[in-house]
């Protein structure tokens, strides 16, 4: 049986200072793992905020995704207008993107907000399943890249977002020529131990990071990172500091992770 949640909540603690708002753009995972869920309390345990507009609803457990169905790109685009308007975010966080019709609409957003930009190019799901079309990942390169801080592929993606490319140092390089800052390649889906992540800066400069590989596999590893990076530039870290802090609270969740289901563990994001 799970513990019991704590109620030992310090109600007279004054509230912070206002809590910065991440936007986050995500599918709605219903097992919690992944996705929008992922983000929401990343962001509210690393002390922000989240803004939550979802891309796409999926049937899924923790083992694998069925099935993906895309938010109506007119439905999305409103929502987001509305909330930006009134909500101004200090960072937005793109995790799953249900079709490539809803790209532009995004771009149009983030090029009239010019605050940092996190991107986790999800394109399968750990269990193997494909999230999105075959087209949607050169036209992510296109029409997105240019607007992101921060690119977090694992080494599958991206390998898959430059087809063309012989090693993952030329995969970050095309994707820091298509225009974005910095791009962030994981580790976790590759035989190495420990996990090597290596953060590539579009002035030129590599960092390597090196974590302890876990025995477990994870359900929503790569949200979890992507939000707690675009949490701390929120919060006003550099993105050097961003990317390290991101990567350093990820951890600590993994080895924290829970069985929510008969699948794969998810990240233990929260107090409990
Ligand atoms: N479902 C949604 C909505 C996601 O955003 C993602 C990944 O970002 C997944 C499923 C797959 O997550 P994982 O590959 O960690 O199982």
């Amino acid at each position: 049986m799970a513990p019991p949640l704590s109620t030992d909540v310090d109600c007279s603690a004054p509230p912070p200072a206002r809590p910065a708002r991440i936007l986050c753009i995500a599918g709605l995972d219903p097992c919690g793992g992944a996705g929008l869920q992922a983000d929401i309390e990343t962001v509210a345990a690393l002390g922000g905020h989240a803004l939550g507009i979802v891309s796409a609803l999926t049937v899924q457990d923790s083992r694998d995704v069925g099935r993906v169905q895309a938010v109506d790109a007119d439905l999305l685009a409103e929502q987001l207008r509305v909330l930006v308007a009134d909500c101004r975010p200090d960072a937005v966080k793109l995790g799953l993107i249900g079709d490539v019709v809803q790209l532009p609409r995004i771009v149009a957003v983030l090029s009239a907000l010019a605050v940092p930009v996190v991107c986790d190019p999800v394109l399968r799901a750990g269990g193997g399943r494909d999230l999105v079309t075959e087209t949607y990942p050169q036209a992510l390169r296109r029409v997105l890249l240019p607007q992101v801080s921060v690119l977090t592929p694992n080494a599958a993606e991206a390998r898959r977002l430059v087809p063309e490319a012989g090693s993952l140092d030329d995969c970050a390089a095309a994707l820091l020529a298509d225009g974005c800052q910095r791009v962030l390649i994981t580790g976790g889906d590759e035989p190495d131990v420990p996990v090597v992540n290596r953060s590539y800066a579009s002035g030129g400069g590599v960092r390597r990071f090196e974590w302890p590989r876990l025995p477990e596999t994870f359900h929503g590893a790569g949200c979890t990172l992507a939000a707690a990076i675009a949490a701390r530039l929120g919060i006003g870290d550099d993105p050097d500091a961003a990317i390290e802090a991101g990567q350093r609270w990820t951890q600590a969740a993994l080895a924290r992770a829970f069985a929510v289901g008969g699948g794969r563990r998810i990240p233990g994001r929260l107090p409990r």
